[in-house]
């Protein structure tokens, strides 16, 4: 079973969904608001979006791109409704990213089998493209980092080793390891490469760069606070 989110404020329409999609064994929640779209979907984390892009308090459109632009909802597909009359939105909606639109009036069973083939193939994706540990959320399909659901600016090789350390969380890497993994490089001769670029990424984290431990005379390390520390390490 599914749960599925409709954004719809004619509430002829938004009923008429969800009843098939209960027929379906979907769960579904009505919301008639744009402005409440944000806080429920980062409460509820649906499985999709049903998004209207005429609505009260915040059209469809705007809420589509909050969506995209916070971690805690970045990765639920989205499909949207439009009038048919609304072609210029339809073309905004595809550019933005949507996953599938629909336009109105529209069948049922039209609806359904674009979400049975959204639900088939994001359920693959999300999990082998989201890594997330503590306020760390990476996107490894658009090579993107979140820091508390924020988008943050890094280089490719930033974002590299930061993937390699917390691939493996509990593991210390050592500077050839890391050379190795995100430079190609044999042997130990550009350490100072490395710590410089460790250097540049825990300033970019800020407060959250302290999850990249040194491990003297080892290498890096990378844990989250609170969880327990191994012996030796320092946070130069
Ligand atoms: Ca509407």
């Amino acid at each position: 079973m599914s749960k599925i989110m409709i954004v719809e404020d004619e509430a002829d329409i938004a009923e008429m969904i969800s009843m098939h999609l209960a027929r379906e064994g979907h769960e579904s929640v009505t919301i008639s608001n744009g402005l409440q779209v944000m806080p429920a979907a980062i409460e509820q984390h649906p499985d999709i979006i049903i998004l209207d892009l005429m609505l009260p308090g915040l059209d469809g459109l705007s809420v589509f791109k909050r969506l995209r632009a916070d971690t805690r909802t970045a990765s639920i597909p989205v499909i949207i409704l439009t009038a048919k009359s609304q072609v210029t939105d339809k073309i905004a909606g595809l550019e933005s990213g949507a996953d599938d639109y629909l336009t109105k009036p529209f069948s049922p069973r039209e609806l359904f089998l674009r979400i049975s083939a959204i639900l088939r193939r994001t359920k693959k994706v999300v999990l082998i493209s989201e890594m997330r540990r503590g306020p760390f959320s990476l996107d490894r399909r658009n090579l993107k980092l979140f820091l508390h659901g924020q988008p943050l600016d890094l280089t490719t090789t930033e974002f590299k080793l930061l993937t390699t350390l917390m691939e493996n969380d509990d593991a210390v890497h050592t500077r050839a390891d890391l050379l190795r993994e995100v430079w190609g490089y044999n042997g130990d001769v550009a350490t100072r490469t490395l710590d410089t670029h460790v250097k540049r990424l825990r300033e970019k984290l800020g407060e959250d760069g302290k999850a990249i431990i040194t491990v003297r005379g080892t290498g890096f390390q990378f844990k989250i606070d609170g969880e327990e520390t191994p012996v030796e390490t320092s946070a130069t």
